[in-house]
């Protein structure tokens, strides 16, 4: 398979060019003909197979993709958008999935299922039922494939209503975060012990239904953009916070923590010495996402 270079040009001029430049096309699905459909996603390597023999075109790819990952925030010509029709849907999606975050709290959000999702839509009115249209949507976004896209991790959990059972998890005191017990959390224990208080957790189990709602929150911010959102968010069913991986930060850095400017911290320092850690996505990788200094990998 040969790749057509003109459509991976980066358009420098970024997202609001390319979106509000022209009008009615703005949100097409990508490859535009292409419609959303429910592929069943296989486990993938965290490889580039696009091609397969000229080492000429390998290198283009290998190239291209490491480009993405480096202006991952930025739009590509060869992007995929949700459609114009879907994106509304999905405004409706978003807006009913953040209801339910706050009607169960923060922290309890991360473990919350698909199923338990559609009971508490039930139970309070304030949140609303899903629409059959909503629903579908959400189906169609968790099985198609997110190689289309851009998105060349691994499928870590394939069952949309795959639940997380609370008993096998641990609040961390102070953080609104979960993790799982054993490797995980004696993982998170030697950290701290070897780093300093300074240490925290920023993020740790995520239920399919919170990874739904960052990825979804991203997406939103990109104006519809499934590749932009998908290169620092794996799509839901792709993060390894589902089995096990977790996130660190320094206390008090905020937002910081998720941004390269973490790598510049002497907790993040202490991380590397200690040579135990293991990242997840460095700079070099192939999978599609940006450089995650702060993800430590479990699984
Ligand atoms: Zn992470």
């Amino acid at each position: 398979m040969s790749v057509n270079r003109k459509r991976r040009k980066i358009i420098k001029a970024g997202a609001t060019t390319l979106l509000l430049g022209s009008s009615a096309s703005v949100f097409f699905t990508g490859k535009e003909e292409k419609k959303l459909t429910n592929v069943k996603s296989e486990q993938h390597s965290p490889v580039v197979t696009v091609i397969e023999s000229d080492p000429a075109e390998q290198d283009f790819a290998v190239q291209d993709n490491l480009r993405k990952v480096k202006y991952f925030n930025q739009t590509f010509s060869d992007d995929f958008f949700l459609s114009k029709e879907k994106y509304g849907i999905f405004k409706q999606v978003l807006s009913k999935i953040l209801r339910v975050q706050k009607t169960v709290g923060y922290a309890n959000f991360n473990l919350v299922s698909f199923d338990d999702m559609i009971l508490y839509s039930h139970r309070y009115p304030n949140i609303g039922k899903f629409s059959k249209k909503e629903l579908a949507l959400i189906d169609e976004l968790f099985f198609y494939d997110a190689n289309e896209y851009g998105f060349y991790g691994n499928k870590v959990i394939k069952d949309l209503t795959s639940k997380i059972n609370k008993k096998e998890t641990v609040k961390i005191a102070g953080s609104g975060h979960y993790l799982f017990q054993g490797e995980a959390l004696e993982k998170f224990k030697q950290l701290k012990k070897d780093v300093g208080p300074e240490l925290i957790l920023t993020s740790g189990v995520r239920s399919v239904v919170k990874q739904f709602q960052l990825f979804l929150a991203k997406l939103d911010a990109s104006n519809g953009n499934l590749s932009l959102a998908s290169r620092s968010l794996a799509p839901p069913g792709h993060s390894y916070h589902g089995i096990g991986d977790f996130d660190v930060g320094k206390k008090g850095y905020g937002t910081l923590n998720f941004t390269a400017e973490f790598s510049h911290t002497e907790e993040y320092k202490k991380l590397i010495q200690l040579k135990y850690i293991d990242l997840r996505y460095t700079k070099e990788n192939q999978t599609g996402v940006r450089y995650e200094p702060w993800h430590i990998k479990v699984v």
